[in-house]
């Protein structure tokens, strides 16, 4: 069996990954459970930096194969903000509901053509030979004009998907991963992952 951590705290994120790789030969350990808490400072500017200065860190500490991800939200009206600043936005201690009526507002009376935005995931993997790979995917959408569901987490009440005509807040986890940036970008890099050997 090989060992692999996901470099995150958030739980979620490693259920999912889980849930993706549940019949192939690999087990994925959190960063707590393979016995580190690293904190790394996201300092880069693409998303693809920070997931590869996360995976880098945690790779170097335990010299297991590592993966990582970064991502965020981008709304084309506010010139693609949050974006890799969608952790940070307003604060980590300011509520989403705080932060979702934010956006709302500033989104005012902007037609539902002008409201387009997109999820962001890239995935980093860090090899002990030093070598890194990564991969991105994205799920599109539009800037809601209201709040709706409880499912998910952060924006997720916000981002309307025209082609369900609900939030990914409304949506199941299940259908959620199936169309979401992470999942997409989770089975890309599993699939690099296959086609590199490290998993069958
Ligand atoms: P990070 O990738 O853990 O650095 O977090 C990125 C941030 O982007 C999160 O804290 C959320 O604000 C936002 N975000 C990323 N993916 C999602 C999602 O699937 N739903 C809602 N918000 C998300």
């Amino acid at each position: 069996m090989v060992k692999i951590i996901f470099a995150t705290g958030n739980k979620g994120k490693v259920n999912e990954i889980r849930e993706i790789l549940k019949d192939s030969s690999v087990t994925v350990l959190t960063m707590k459970e393979a016995g580190y808490d690293i904190d790394v400072d996201e300092n880069g500017s693409t998303y693809e930096e920070n997931a590869s200065l996360k995976a880098k860190a945690v790779m170097e500490a335990s010299g297991l194969i590592t993966l990582a991800d970064d991502s965020g939200l981008e709304i084309d009206f506010l010139n693609k903000e949050p974006g890799i600043h969608s952790a940070r936005f307003m604060g980590h201690d300011t509520s989403y509901d705080v932060k979702n009526k934010c956006i709302l507002e500033k989104l005012a009376g902007v037609p539902d053509e002008k409201r387009s935005a997109r999820f962001v995931c890239a995935i980093a993997v860090a090899f002990p030979d030093g070598r890194i790979e990564t991969v991105r995917d994205t799920m599109e959408g539009r800037i809601a004009h209201e709040i709706a569901g409880t499912n998910g987490f952060g924006f997720d009440p916000i981002f309307f998907l025209p082609d369900r005509g609900l939030t990914s807040a409304e949506i199941s986890p299940e259908e959620k991963n199936e169309i979401s940036h992470r999942g997409k970008a989770l089975r890309r890099m599993c699939e690099r992952l296959k086609e590199l050997g490290v998993i069958e």
